[in-house]
């Protein structure tokens, strides 16, 4: 799928996006994707120096893109980053909630600090940047929230339970919000979606364990791409995702199925 002839196409030209985690893995495949499509990117994370090549990259594609180093879970910095973003832009229009991490053990043995990081950094956050992209977005009477769950947050994952909780928590999220920012004067949508196993830093981190996972669970049997991912975002942030929202969407080459 690295192919870019194979990818959909959008105009996001005077676009402003907002992506968390953009330095690895997903969302950083998310924010090359929309500064190809033309918008202007935020791209926030902790680490400044791989946020700054991903910057790089996306500007030696003709994009514009910014980096904003920054804890999710810290609710005063993300305040400052979606200021500094809306004081630079004046707008605000896609925000992708994926920044995510995983503390993985069964639960006799999670400790009070595997649970508090996972569901800070993985569902505090979420909620920190949509109140925030909120205000702005119904000021402009438009936007778009992606917000990256899990096939973990769709059913039981042993090991998962902090994690689990996190991100089926984003789901019941995303749907209220949803709900809440819908009308007819508003063209505002927000939407999770679940992928299932990716290919990035975070499942390389399984180990032999993958190959396993891949072969007996995987309908399809292989890993998803990050640009599988990123292309689905691409499209519920374009002009044909306006009438989508509330809505989870899997991709999982057949996990759940
Ligand atoms: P990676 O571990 O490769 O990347 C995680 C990203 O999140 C990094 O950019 C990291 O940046 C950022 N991040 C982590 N903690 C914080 C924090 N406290 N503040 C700001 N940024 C933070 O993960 P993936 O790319 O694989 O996953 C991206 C998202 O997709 C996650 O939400 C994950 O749960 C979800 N997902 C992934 C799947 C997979 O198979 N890979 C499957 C299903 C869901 P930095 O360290 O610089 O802060």
């Amino acid at each position: 799928m690295s192919d870019d002839a194979k990818r959909i196409s959008a105009d996001l030209s005077g676009q402003v996006a907002l992506v968390t985690g953009a330095s690895r893995g997903i969302g950083r495949e998310i924010a090359v994707t929309l500064g190809k499509a033309g918008a202007a990117v935020a791209c926030v994370a902790r680490n400044e120096e791989k946020l700054k090549e991903v910057v790089a990259e996306i500007q030696a594609a003709g994009g514009q893109a910014g980096a904003f180093a920054c804890d999710v879970a810290d609710s005063d910095a993300v305040q400052k980053v979606f200021d500094a973003v809306v004081e630079a832009h004046e707008r605000v229009d896609i925000v992708v909630n994926n920044a995510g991490i995983t503390r993985d053990t069964l639960i006799p043995r999670m400790t009070d600090e595997d649970w508090d990081q996972v569901i800070a950094t993985n569902l505090r956050s979420v909620f920190l940047l949509t109140r925030a992209a909120t205000q702005v977005m119904m000021r402009q009477k438009t936007g778009r929230i992606i917000n990256i769950s899990s096939v973990s947050g769709l059913m039981g994952n042993p090991g998962q339970a902090n994690y689990s909780a996190s991100k089926a928590g984003i789901i019941g999220f995303t749907q209220t919000v949803a709900r809440e920012m819908a009308s007819r004067k508003r063209k505002i949508t927000v939407n999770a979606i679940c992928p299932g196993f990716i290919a990035t830093e975070m499942t390389d981190a399984l180990g032999p364990a993958l190959d396993e996972e891949v072969k007996k669970r995987i309908p399809a049997q292989r890993l998803g791409e990050a640009s599988e991912i990123a292309d689905a975002v691409l499209y519920l942030a374009s002009g044909s995702g306006a009438y989508i929202t509330g809505q989870v969407i899997t991709l999982d080459g057949g996990l759940t199925a």
